[in-house]
């Protein structure tokens, strides 16, 4: 492709998305295709000679569009909000065009500094001290996975260095709720600690984590020979964004020398809110904290944010020296292949140095505060109808329901088809899509509030919607 193509097909291709965004609301959110449909409408076989490009962007209205569920559609209730703002756009196709690698402070100063820049923003934004060194990570689980890699060397002097998993001794035991998302168990295996010394723990009325349960696992464990490594607490769990009492747990930790990791992907984006700081007081007595802004934020997927206490500590742990990669800037510089898994790394930092140039702290406050707003509005209303239940309480964006028509309250199974009746009927036709998911044994329709362009009135039509459906279900 030469320079003329491009600008031709970039335009054409920027324009695309443009419109692609302003009519997005029209189409139905999740996407309606049956599994292999679009397979079907590409060759089985690779084009052979070139000059196809041009063809794509009739393709993509016809074979892409219809198999994408639009994760920024204004009814997009599903799962977490996963924004893609067009400021991050933009810097997504800056960092391509760019094509730079920020393996080492080296291969691209600009994408280093930036980095450590925009996550010392971030930092500030979301109340964190200074003893706080924030990196980008692709994913939290990612994240969460360095973390127990950290809380492993740390408890065992660095085992690494020596038999690594092999020495032996005695087993080290991993904590968490059993309202923990399943990146946990994930990296709990993959980092050798074992399900068996992974204590998923009771959780109370709130679904947060009982400090009383902890303190009797850590001691029984103790009692009998193991030895207890990491917490892990989440601010703002996947079901039901509940809180885990972070201070207590950074108390206990302390005690008994634990790390404490903080899972906060999606609560951490709330946290630009003074009023919601609540959620994690306690926080600065962690080792390590994941925060999501590719979720409600609105940095464009995939940005993950760590930050850490002792990056010294993050880089023994991952850092690697080989001849090749060695710089004579190595002592004066952050080489951020040494603070997490993969070696090459993106230019992720543009995305939100963009979104914050575009719309400022108090532009993300205004729309979170929104989205807070909206998710009262909609508990109030659940809350004034008979037949409708809350079965968690709402701190932030998510509220977790169901419909419990009279006659069917006693029969469970009953009342799981039913509610799983309404998701379908909703998410088929296209209007709205939300996630059915079940909570300790109960089915509900969890209902989470906070994509970019979702407005009162795209709650109060899922509303209406849900109780039409209700109805009929
Ligand atoms: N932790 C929590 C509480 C989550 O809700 C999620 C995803 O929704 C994750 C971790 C995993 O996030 P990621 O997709 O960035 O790995």
């Amino acid at each position: 492709m030469d320079d003329t193509e491009f600008r031709r097909l970039g335009h054409a291709l920027v324009d695309w998305v443009a419109d692609y965004r302003q009519r997005m609301a029209s189409l139905p959110v999740m996407s309606p295709v049956k599994p292999g449909e679009l397979r079907a409408r590409f060759p089985a076989t690779p084009p052979v000679q070139g000059g196809g490009l041009p063809g794509a962007l009739s393709m993509l209205d016809e074979a892409v569009l219809p198999g994408i569920t639009h994760w920024n559609h204004p009814a997009f209730f599903a799962y977490f909000p996963s924004n893609t703002s067009l400021p991050s756009v933009l810097a997504d196709l800056v960092a391509s065009g760019l094509g730079a690698q920020g393996m080492s402070w080296q291969t691209s100063p600009a994408a280093t500094e930036l980095e450590e820049v925009v996550m010392d923003w971030l930092r500030q934004m979301v109340g964190l001290s200074g003893d706080w060194t924030g990196v980008i990570h692709d994913t939290a689980s990612t994240a969460t996975l360095c973390a127990l890699l950290c809380a492993r060397e740390r408890a065992t002097g660095f085992s690494q260095t020596r038999g690594g998993l092999q020495e032996g001794g005695s087993p080290l035991v991993v904590y968490a709720s059993d309202q923990a998302h399943s990146s946990i168990p994930k990296a709990t295996l993959l980092a050798g600690f074992g399900r068996e010394h992974l204590r998923l723990l009771e959780t109370d009325g709130a679904h947060a984590l009982r400090v009383d349960a902890l303190e009797a696992a850590v001691a029984e464990d103790l009692a009998a020979g193991r030895r207890p490594c990491a917490i892990v607490a989440a601010v703002g769990t996947t079901a039901t964004t509940a809180v885990d009492p972070v201070k207590p747990l950074a108390a206990l930790a302390a005690r008994h020398g634990l790390w404490l990791h903080v899972d906060a992907a999606m609560a951490g984006s709330a946290m630009i809110l003074p009023e919601c700081r609540w959620m994690w007081e306690g926080v600065e007595g962690a080792d390590s904290i994941v925060l999501n802004p590719h979720k409600w934020l609105g940095v464009g997927f995939d940005f993950s944010a760590y930050f850490v206490r002792d990056p010294q500590h993050l880089i023994r742990v991952m850092g690697t020296n080989p001849s090749y990669l060695r710089t004579a800037q190595d002592a004066e510089v952050n080489n951020f292949r040494d603070w997490g898994i993969p070696l090459g790394r993106r230019f992720r930092a543009l995305k939100l140095w963009f979104l914050l140039l575009d719309e400022g702290v108090e532009g993300l406050q205004e729309r979170l505060r929104r989205d807070l707003a909206l998710a009262q509005w909609l508990k109030g209303k659940v809350e004034a109808v008979r037949e409708w239940e809350l079965l968690a309480p709402v701190p932030l964006q998510t509220l977790c329901l169901r419909h419990v028509p009279a006659g069917l309250a006693e029969d469970e199974a009953a009342l799981a088809a039913h509610n799983l009746e309404i998701a379908r009927r909703l998410n088929t036709e296209g209007s709205a899509y939300l996630t059915p998911a079940v909570l300790k044994g109960r089915q509900m329709l969890r209902v989470s509030i906070g994509a970019e362009a979702t407005r009162r009135e795209n709650v109060e039509a899922l509303w209406e919607r849900l109780q039409a459906l209700a109805r009929e279900a």
